[in-house]
This record gives C-alpha cells, sequence and structure tokens, in this order.
C-alpha cells in the first residue's frame, strides 16, 4: 500500500500525532503548526491504513466554512467522496440527529430551527403578554439567561432561585419561553445540543447505537467547546471511542459564548493515559509575523505555555498606518489591494479583518467603488436579509402552521390590511386557548370576534398558504420556492420598492430559488427536501454571496478568521476601545480574550501584514478620538514600520503610558468610577496632559470611550 501520500507531508511530530495507536490524543500546538493538517491526514490514515469502515469516523470542527474545506481534503486524500462520513460542527451534528430521532426526542418531525433574532422575537413577544416592564426585563438579558443555562445544560427545574426572587422570575420566564417553544415545534441553537443530550442520556439503546458507530471522534479547534459541547463529546465517546482532539490554549475565543478553555485540562482527566503531542514548527508565516504575534500573546498570564518557530525568513515587516479618520482607512488599504492584485496576487489570499461587523460597511463601500470583488463573513448575510427571512417564513408555515414567530413575520406581508389591533386579537386567543397563533386566527373568524374587513383580510391569508402548500406539495424544492415567491406576492412588493432597491431584493429572491437547487438531500435522515433547506437556510453562515466561485477579497471579523490563512492581511480598526473592545477594558479577563483574539488575527498572515487604525472615528452616530491599540504597541518596534508620518494633529504611536498616577487634579485616578452629565457613568482609562490641559479618557458606558478634558468635564467621582 502506498501511503506516501498520507505521511511524505508531514514532520516527524505530525507524523507521530497521525499514527497513534487507538489511544486518546491531544494535538496541543500554537497557530500555523498544522493542527489542522495532523486531523485531515489522521482520517486518511484511519481509513486507508488502519482499515476503520467511514461512517465509524465522526469530525467536528468549527464552522460551516471549515467543515466544507475538511470534507475537501479528506475526499482529496482519500479519492472518493464521504457521504457517510460526518463532518460538521457541533449544531449541525446534533441537528442531524434531532432530524433523524425527532419522535424519540419528543420533537414533531417538522421541528423548525430558530436563529437568535427568531429567538429574540418570541422572547420579546412573550413579555409583553406577560405584561413586564421591558426595561426591567430586557428581552436580551432573558435571551441571554436562556441560552446560558441551556450552553450548562441545565433546564429550569436544575435551577434554584437561591431565595433571590429576580432570579426565581429568570427562571420562571425561562420555563415558558421553553413551553412556547415546545408548543410551536422551534428549536433554538442551544436546544440542539441539549436536545441530543437529553435523548443520549434518556435513551440507553441510542446511546449504544451511536457509541458502536461512531468510534474515532475528531475534534479540531477544541479549546473553544464549551460545557454542553464537552458533555456530549464525552458521553458519545463513552469507554471505547476513541477521541482526537487538537487545540491551542491561546486561540480560545469564545469565553463569552461559554467556551471553556479548561476543557484542554479535563480532557486529560477524563481520558486517562491521553497522549499529548506537541507541535512546535509553524508553517504559516514570516518570522516576523511570527515574533509579532509571540510577543502580543506573552502578555497574557494565563497560558498553558508553547514554543513556536519557523524555519522561514524573516520577510518583510509589519507595516503600520495611521488613518485620519475610517474613510482614508479604508481608502489606504483598497490602494494596497490594488498594489497587490496588479503585482499577481490572487484576491482570495486577500483579507481584511476586523473586530465587529458594523466596521464592513465602509470597506465594502471602497472596494465597490474601486471594482474590486469581495464576499463579506458574517454580518449581513444572504438568509439575514429582510425579503429572504420573509420568503422563508412562508416555506416555514407551509411546513409547519403553528410556527408563531413566522406567522407573525408575514401575516401581513406583503400588506393585506391586518393591522396591529387585529394580530393583538388574534394573540389574545392563542394565549387563552393555549394554541398556536395560526389556529387562534382561525377560531376568532369563526367566532366572528373581527370586523368583516379584517376578518376577511386574516381569512385570506390562511387560504394564501394552505393554497401555497397544496399547489407546490409534489413539486421538486427548487419549484416551489420560486413558486411561493412569486404567488405570496412577494416578488410584485419589493419590486416596487424605489430607488433601485427593489431590484436587488428581487435578485435575492430569485437567489433563494438558486440556494434551494443546490441542497444535497440528506439520504440518510430522509429529511423531506423542504426541511433540509430550511435547516441550512438557519445553520449556513455567510453563503451565498456573489460567486462564491469568483475570485474575490474576504472580508471578515477576527472571530470568523479562525482556522484560514491569508497571503495578505490587513487588520483595521486596531484601537483602545473597538480592538480590544471596550467591553472588555475594565475586565483583566476580557482583556486576555482580546489579546488570544489578536494572536488568531496576527497568525491568520502568511507573509505580508498591515495594521491600520483611525485618529477619528463615527461610532455608534458620535465622533471619537482614539488611541492606537495597546495589542500594537505590544509588538517590538524593530517589527514595525509606519508607512507615512502621523500628520500633526496625530499621536504617535508610542505615546509613554501616563507617568503620574496620582497626578491629576481633584484626586482622579486611572480606573476611577465618574458621572458626567451627558454621558452618563463611566472608568477613566487613561489620561494625559496636566494643569488646564489634562485630559483623560473615559470608557462609557452607554457611550463609549471619549477623551475629555478635565477642565470642562465637570466629572463628579462616583
Ligand atoms: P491554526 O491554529 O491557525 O488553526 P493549524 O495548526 O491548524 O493552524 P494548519 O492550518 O494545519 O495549522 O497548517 C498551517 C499551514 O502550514 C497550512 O498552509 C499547511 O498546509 C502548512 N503545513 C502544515 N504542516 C506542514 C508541513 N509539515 N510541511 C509544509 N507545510 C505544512
Ligand atoms: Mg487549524
Amino acid at each position: 500500500m502506498d501511503i506516501t501520500d498520507i505521511l511524505d507531508p508531514l514532520n516527524e511530530a505530525q507524523r507521530e500525532a497521525v499514527t497513534v495507536g487507538a489511544e486518546p490524543t491531544l494535538v496541543l500546538a500554537g497557530a500555523g503548526s498544522g493542527k489542522t493538517r495532523v486531523l485531515v491526514h489522521r482520517v486518511a490514515w484511519l481509513v486507508r491504513v488502519e482499515g476503520v469502515a467511514p461512517q465509524h469516523i465522526l469530525a467536528v470542527t468549527f464552522t460551516n466554512k471549515a467543515a466544507a474545506e475538511m470534507r475537501q481534503r479528506i475526499e482529496a486524500l482519500l479519492g472518493y467522496p464521504t457521504r457517510n462520513l460526518w463532518i460538521g460542527t457541533f449544531h449541525g451534528l446534533a441537528h442531524r440527529l434531532l432530524r433523524i430521532h425527532a419522535r424519540e426526542a419528543g420533537l414533531p418531525e417538522t421541528f423548525q430551527i430558530m436563529d437568535s433574532e427568531d429567538q429574540l422575537r418570541m422572547i420579546r413577544r412573550m413579555i409583553r403578554s406577560l405584561d413586564l416592564d421591558e426595561h426591567e426585563w430586557a428581552p436580551r438579558d432573558v435571551q441571554w439567561f436562556v441560552n446560558a443555562q441551556k450552553d450548562e445544560g441545565l433546564r429550569p427545574k436544575d435551577l434554584k432561585d437561591e431565595g433571590n426572587a429576580g432570579r426565581r422570575r429568570m427562571i420562571d420566564l425561562y420555563a415558558r419561553y421553553q413551553r412556547l417553544c415546545d408548543e410551536a415545534g422551534l428549536v433554538d441553537f442551544g436546544e440542539l445540543l441539549l436536545r441530543t443530550l437529553e435523548l443520549l442520556t434518556e435513551r440507553a439503546d441510542l446511546l449504544e447505537h451511536y457509541r458502536a458507530r461512531f468510534k474515532h471522534l475528531l475534534v479540531d479547534e477544541f479549546q473553544d467547546t464549551n460545557a454542553i459541547q464537552y458533555r456530549w463529546l464525552r458521553l458519545v465517546a463513552g469507554k471505547s471511542g476513541i477521541p482526537f482532539i487538537v487545540g491551542d490554549d491561546d486561540q480560545s475565543i469564545y469565553r463569552w459564548r461559554g467556551a471553556r478553555v479548561e476543557n484542554l485540562q479535563h480532557f486529560q482527566r477524563d481520558f486517562p493515559g491521553t497522549r499529548i503531542v506537541r507541535l512546535e514548527q509553524n508553517y504559516r508565516s514570516t518570522a516576523t509575523i511570527l515574533n509579532a504575534a509571540n510577543a502580543v500573546i506573552a502578555n497574557n498570564a494565563s497560558r498553558l505555555g508553547k514554543n513556536l518557530w519557523t524555519d522561514g525568513g524573516a520577510g518583510e515587516p509589519i507595516r503600520v498606518y495611521a488613518a485620519f479618520n475610517e474613510r482614508d482607512e479604508a481608502e489606504f488599504v483598497v490602494n494596497r489591494i490594488q498594489d497587490a492584485i496588479a503585482a499577481g496576487e490572487r484576491r482570495r489570499d486577500i483579507a481584511v479583518l476586523y473586530r465587529s461587523n458594523a466596521q464592513s460597511r465602509v470597506f465594502e463601500e471602497a472596494l465597490l467603488a474601486a471594482g474590486i470583488p469581495y464576499r463579506v463573513y458574517g454580518g449581513m448575510r444572504f438568509f439575514e436579509r429582510a425579503e429572504i427571512k420573509d420568503a422563508l417564513a412562508y416555506l416555514r408555515l407551509i411546513a409547519n402552521r403553528d410556527d408563531d414567530p413566522s406567522f407573525e413575520r408575514v401575516v401581513n406581508m406583503p400588506p393585506r390590511g391586518i393591522g396591529a389591533r387585529t394580530i393583538d386579537i388574534v394573540r389574545d386567543e392563542a394565549r387563552r386557548s393555549g394554541t398556536s397563533l395560526w389556529r387562534a386566527a382561525a377560531a376568532v373568524i369563526t367566532q366572528e370576534a373581527l370586523p368583516k374587513r379584517s376578518s376577511n383580510a386574516l381569512w385570506e391569508f390562511l387560504k394564501l398558504v394552505d393554497r401555497l402548500d397544496q399547489d407546490t406539495r409534489n413539486l421538486p424544492l427548487h419549484e416551489q420556492v420560486a413558486h411561493v415567491i412569486e404567488r405570496s406576492g412577494l416578488i410584485a412588493h419589493y419590486g416596487k420598492e424605489p430607488h433601485g432597491g427593489g431590484e436587488a431584493r428581487v435578485e435575492n429572491l430569485e437567489e433563494l430559488v438558486n440556494a434551494a437547487r443546490d441542497v444535497i438531500a440528506d439520504e440518510e435522515s430522509d429529511m423531506p427536501p423542504l426541511l433540509s433547506f430550511l435547516a441550512y437556510a438557519v445553520l449556513e453562515s455567510g453563503a451565498a454571496q456573489a460567486g462564491p466561485y469568483e475570485d474575490s477579497v474576504q472580508l471578515m471579523t477576527m472571530h470568523s478568521a479562525k482556522g484560514l490563512e491569508f497571503e495578505w492581511l490587513f487588520m483595521c480598526g486596531m484601537e483602545d476601545g473597538l480592538f480590544p473592545h471596550q467591553r472588555s477594558l475594565n475586565d483583566p479577563e476580557g482583556l486576555e480574550e482580546e489579546r488570544r483574539l489578536c494572536y488568531v488575527g496576527i497568525t491568520r498572515a502568511k507573509r505580508r501584514l498591515y495594521l491600520t487604525y483611525a485618529e477619528q472615528r463615527r461610532l455608534h452616530g458620535l465622533e471619537s478620538y482614539a488611541t492606537p491599540s495597546r495589542f500594537i504597541r505590544e509588538i517590538p518596534p524593530e517589527l514595525l514600520e509606519e508607512v507615512r508620518p502621523t500628520m500633526a494633529v496625530a499621536r504617535p504611536i508610542y505615546r509613554p503610558a501616563f507617568a503620574g498616577r496620582d497626578a491629576l487634579p481633584g484626586g482622579i485616578r486611572l480606573g476611577q468610577r465618574v458621572r458626567h452629565g451627558k454621558f452618563g457613568e463611566g472608568v477613566i482609562l487613561n489620561a494625559e496632559g496636566s494643569g488646564a490641559h489634562a485630559r483623560v479618557q473615559v470608557n462609557f458606558e452607554r457611550s463609549g470611550t471619549k477623551w475629555l478634558v478635565l477642565a470642562y468635564a465637570n466629572l463628579e467621582l462616583m
């Protein structure tokens, strides 16, 4: 058997990992050291050398994009498609299990997944129906609470109120919310995992079946698994499963979503005899880039500690650009991208990274103006656009009339004269009789509880959905979608929108038909095509944007760049308050997480790296003055090169830290809490100057970071 293609492209440590025997293995290694490569080659090794059947392998990764890439690479090594090898995200895999075992899990066969926006809307509706004060019981807080519990694997019955009335109410809201979901056959993201976990815990026969099936469990990006994902993994692995885990504690960036980097240590405890393999050679970046990344992460206290070196050359220095404002920053980036393309760089090897989604717009506009094709991952994704969600809501109602969020979304979309009053009456009826909005609507029509006109309009809507269902039942999926967007009136409605906006929306709706054409039926679970399409629409992140195969510049947040690599990389908005994010500025653990995110960002770059920041930026509608990110200052100056000296108004990058901590007038210190008449409460982060010129930087909870002249600010100490 010729296995040179599996082992030749590996170094010695990587080879050790790929060929370990049937023992739990943990590959712990820094960025770009070949962890993902090892995982892919391990799968090929198992199948081709150890003779493991593909259906005995389960591979888990972090995003759908990474999963697709992994499948491609595995198939290339195996030389054939791998339909019965399960590869996916934890959520995707849990969903697949629930589809196969919906009934056993106590779900209707037609259950639908809710994204977080649907979830929030449902919670808001519930809070209103209980006549609770939305300020006191903010829907977002309730959502956060519910999701945090589910991520820990906790149901309302598992929670204690600890004699605290507020907590008691939260637990009660969680329970009510869950009841609403169950009645409507809706499943949120956290529920996908929790339900499967419960299903496998309660059904010994199923657990035994899957334990026998998934003998090898491989997980990439393990540092970002949360509590329930890890429990899931342990449960499925049991005593006989052989886990193969790869991860990097320095790249744990989802603590805010419940990720537990401690799982790396727990793993060694929970799977005694774990073999640990360390990879220390980085193959991705130049020595300059790698050294910069190592210098930044060295500022974190809590680390497992690893070596990382490269035998590549020093390469070019890292360029730093201080822009006047965000437009100048975007223009600079786009000009450099043009240089790169002119020099023969492929567009897909160039990426622009930013901390938060909203930053993409300015870059998008500049790229558009320059005629450079680009693709945004995350952010306003195709499936999140209003017209697409409307079309999906019709399709969801066709699949399940009791889907209340969908009912509410399109009952008057396109407008058909159903007013807020009518909907209130339907909602009251639903609450009173404990049914779905759909059933309640039918009831209020029969009871003649509505004025004639409203009643007719509502009746038309119910008939429309029933008709759409009947007329499309035997059509192929994409024809069904085409029929629905047309006959629901959505195309005609959106087509009327002025300023060419309508045209784009109609194009999007038509693109939905294309997306439906591309759905591959899941043979194993026997899932009807419409259901698998709707699930795909919710789970898919960032697909279907202009020509996935077109060579385009990549725009994404630092979070979504995890695991990827690019020849040219721009890290933009490198400003304190933006990155590190202002939420984390007063929280040491949060700051460490931001620093890990910075480490992830820098290590995406192979050859050339730019760090840019804007001196002045419009944030949340307000102009604010920014300080360069502390992360830039953490990079040794000899690795950096300033692209253009900053202008007179600019401050130098290496501003000495404020020396006299206690030297500010009025007893003000760094870290001091203050109140400002207009901006509210905040914390002093930084200070410069003295006497009448003393200025302080305050991180306001509501209005973000600002520099204020102390003499005029009238700050009240707290
Ligand atoms: P990250 O932590 O960012 O996820 P990783 O550890 O998963 O990184 P990979 O993406 O697997 O690293 O590999 C990084 C780069 O190095 C890839 O381009 C990969 O093809 C290349 N590479 C890995 N191992 C080798 C090797 N032994 N020889 C040559 N190139 C390698
Ligand atoms: Mg990787």
